[in-house]
């Protein structure tokens, strides 16, 4: 499938425009949504029964859950990132060691910004966030950086990965909203322009190199220091102090969903064992085979946005 969007830029009175092709509003569910079988009625009843048993339940969400909202994942087979295209995210220690690199991505993500951030929750956040307003949901573990959990309301959360809506200062490490730093690139920026072919869904472009080189970046407005998103990139770590909080939720929670995951990041399969040496039940939801599929006692199939609704969480 070609993902050419067609993104063109133009300045307009001064503001950034952006065209996108037909193409963006098709359905997200058959662009980035692995097939599944259809819903199993007694598969349904057991997750129920799951739910229903469950007085503390820590949830745990990936890349799968964000899919129905046109975010594509990495992972899934023939629909994923990596089975479509050649693009590998960006590592860590690259964007730390060198200024160029930092160009390079921020002027991608300029352009990726406003299709990203305009991503809305789909039936599976809502379905959390009401669960977590009815006290069934104890606390909400998420690998995603896309905020569509906040989006939807969820409070009792943690962002295992960061977020992107943030920026963070590498040297000061002050935090300050995603948004502001649009406005700073367009002043900064004035004259910038980009035809850039294949947009991604998740905001990712391609650009030339005189494109990025012309494109100019801020740094902090308090220290001066060079800005990342607030986001663990691959091969950086999550921060400790967040690791040992989200360990504390799961030895207090009493199951275990999965949604979403495959579970191949080691970040949040190490969770799922510490529930499992907690013999926590453990459910999984995930189209496709996940790391953990032997530790659970119930694994679905399906999609999150058709099966979370049809839940019953009182
Ligand atoms: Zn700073």
């Amino acid at each position: 499938m070609r993902m050419s969007f067609g993104l063109l830029f133009r300045t307009a009175k001064g503001r950034w425009m952006a065209k996108l092709s037909r193409q963006c509003s098709r359905g997200s569910i058959e662009l980035f949504v692995p097939q599944s079988p259809p819903l199993d009625p007694e598969k349904v009843k057991e997750f129920q029964r799951f739910i229903t048993l469950s007085k503390r339940l820590l949830v745990m969400t990936g890349a799968g859950i964000s899919t129905e909202s046109g975010i594509p994942d990495y992972r899934s087979e023939k629909v994923g990132l990596y089975a479509r295209t050649d693009r590998r995210p960006i590592q860590h220690r690259d964007f730390v060691r060198s200024a160029p690199i930092r160009q390079w991505y921020w002027a991608r993500n300029f352009v990726g910004w406003p299709h990203f951030s305009s991503h809305q929750p789909n039936p599976a956040h809502w379905a959390l966030s009401n669960w977590e307003r009815l006290g069934k949901l104890y606390w909400l573990v998420t690998q995603n950086v896309d905020a569509l959990h906040t989006k939807a309301g969820s409070q009792r959360l943690t962002e295992l990965h960061g977020c992107m809506h943030r920026v963070l200062c590498l040297d000061c490490g002050e935090q300050t909203p995603r948004r502001v730093l649009q406005e700073r690139f367009e002043v900064l920026n004035p004259t910038w322009s980009a035809e850039a072919h294949g947009l991604a869904p998740d905001g990712d472009v391609f650009l030339t190199e005189e494109q990025v080189q012309s494109f100019r970046v801020p740094s902090c407005s308090r220290c001066g220091g060079p800005l990342k998103p607030d986001v663990v990139f691959f091969g950086d770590t999550v921060n400790p102090a967040t690791v040992d909080f989200v360990h504390k939720r799961v030895k207090e929670a009493d199951s275990l969903l999965v949604v979403g995951s495959s579970l191949q990041v080691y970040s949040g399969y190490k969770f799922i064992l510490t529930a499992w040496e907690k013999k926590l039940p453990i459910a999984i939801l995930n189209i496709g085979p996940t790391r953990s599929d032997d530790l659970a006692s119930l694994k679905l199939d399906s999609r999150c946005g058709e099966l979370l609704p049809l839940i019953d969480p009182r």
